[in-house]
C-alpha cells in the first residue's frame, strides 16, 4: 500500500482529487471564485491529461474524483470524459446546469447508471434572488434541466451557495429540490468564500488553508491545496495555495500535500461544509 493510500485510509488525507477542466463559463456569477466568464483565459486540461490524473489517483490510493471549472460542459466531450473518469473512480462533476438542452442533454444520458453525479448550483427557490447572483434566466434553466437529467437516470446533487438564508427561504428551497427529484442527502449548502470575484466585491467568509479541505487539485497551471486554491483575482491566478507546478506524475504534488498535512490530526481540515 502506498503512503498516500495509508493516509487516505487513516483520514489524514482527503480521498478526492479535483481537476479544473477549464476556467471559462457562460455565466459570470457575482461570487465566482475564478472570475469566470465567457471570454476569460480557458486554461483547459485535455481529456488525456484528465484520464491520466484519474489513473494516477487510483494507483496512488485516492478514492474519488471531482471536476470543476469554469463551466465544464462548455467542453463538448465533457459527458464522455466524466463517464470515463467514473469508470476509474467515483466522480462528481460540478456544473451550473444551464447548458442541458438539445445535444448536450442527449450526451448527458451517457452518465446514467455510471458512478458519476452532477452537482448543479441553485441558490434560492426565489427566481429573483437566485438570478441576482447567477444571471438572468438562470433559475428557469436550472429547474428545467434537473428533472430532465433525473428522468434520464443521471444522478443529480444540488449545491447552494449563500450566507445564512432564513428558515422560510431554506424550507422553500428544500421543498423545491425534492420536487425536482433531488433528495435531502444530495443537497449541500456552503458559504460564499472570500476569494476571486467575491473578494473584489467584499463578499463572503475569510478562510485560511486550515479552513479548506486539503483535497489535491490539479489545474493547467499546477497542483493546489483544495479546489478553493486556484482562484483568480483581477485576471491573475492566486498562488498562495499552490503546491507544485508539476502535476505529472501525480505522486509529486500528492507527496508534497501529504508532507504538509503530516502532524495535523485526522479530520482537522474543514468545518465549512465546502467540499
Ligand atoms: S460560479 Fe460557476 S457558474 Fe458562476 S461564473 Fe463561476 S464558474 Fe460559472
Amino acid at each position: 500500500m502506498t503512503a498516500i493510500a495509508e493516509a487516505v485510509r487513516a483520514g489524514e488525507l482527503p480521498g478526492r482529487v479535483w481537476m479544473y477542466s477549464n476556467y471559462h463559463c457562460n455565466l459570470a456569477c457575482s461570487y465566482c471564485l475564478t472570475e469566470s466568464a465567457p471570454k476569460v483565459s480557458k486554461r483547459e486540461l485535455t481529456s488525456e491529461a484528465m484520464i491520466g490524473v484519474a489513473h494516477d489517483a487510483a494507483d496512488l490510493g485516492f478514492t474519488a474524483l471531482g471536476v470543476t471549472g469554469g463551466e465544464p460542459f462548455l467542453l463538448p466531450d465533457m459527458a464522455h470524459r466524466l463517464a470515463e473518469l467514473g469508470s476509474i473512480l467515483p466522480t462528481v462533476g460540478l456544473t451550473n446546469g444551464t447548458l442541458f438542452t438539445g445535444r448536450r442533454l442527449d450526451a448527458a444520458e451517457e452518465l446514467a447508471g455510471t458512478d458519476v453525479a452532477l452537482q448543479i448550483s441553485l441558490d434560492s427557490a426565489d427566481p429573483d434572488v437566485n438570478d441576482a447572483a447567477r444571471g438572468p434566466e438562470n433559475f428557469a434553466k436550472v429547474v428545467a434541466a434537473i428533472p430532465a437529467l433525473v428522468e434520464r437516470g443521471v444522478t443529480v446533487r444540488i449545491a447552494t451557495t449563500g450566507q445564512d438564508p432564513d428558515a422560510v427561504a431554506a424550507a422553500r428551497l428544500c421543498a423545491l429540490h425534492r420536487d425536482l427529484g433531488v433528495p435531502d442527502e444530495d443537497h449541500v449548502v456552503r458559504p460564499i468564500i472570500n476569494r476571486g470575484r467575491a473578494a473584489e466585491a467584499g463578499m463572503g467568509v475569510d478562510v485560511t488553508e486550515s479552513d479548506l479541505p486539503a483535497e489535491l487539485t490539479v489545474t493547467a497551471d499546477g497542483a493546489f491545496w483544495s479546489p478553493f486554491g486556484p482562484t483568480v483575482v483581477a485576471g491573475q491566478l492566486d498562488t498562495d495555495l499552490l503546491l507544485t507546478r508539476t502535476t505529472v506524475p501525480l505522486r509529486v504534488p500528492a507527496q508534497t500535500l501529504l508532507g504538509l498535512l503530516q502532524g495535523r490530526p485526522a479530520g482537522a481540515d474543514s468545518t465549512l461544509n465546502i467540499r
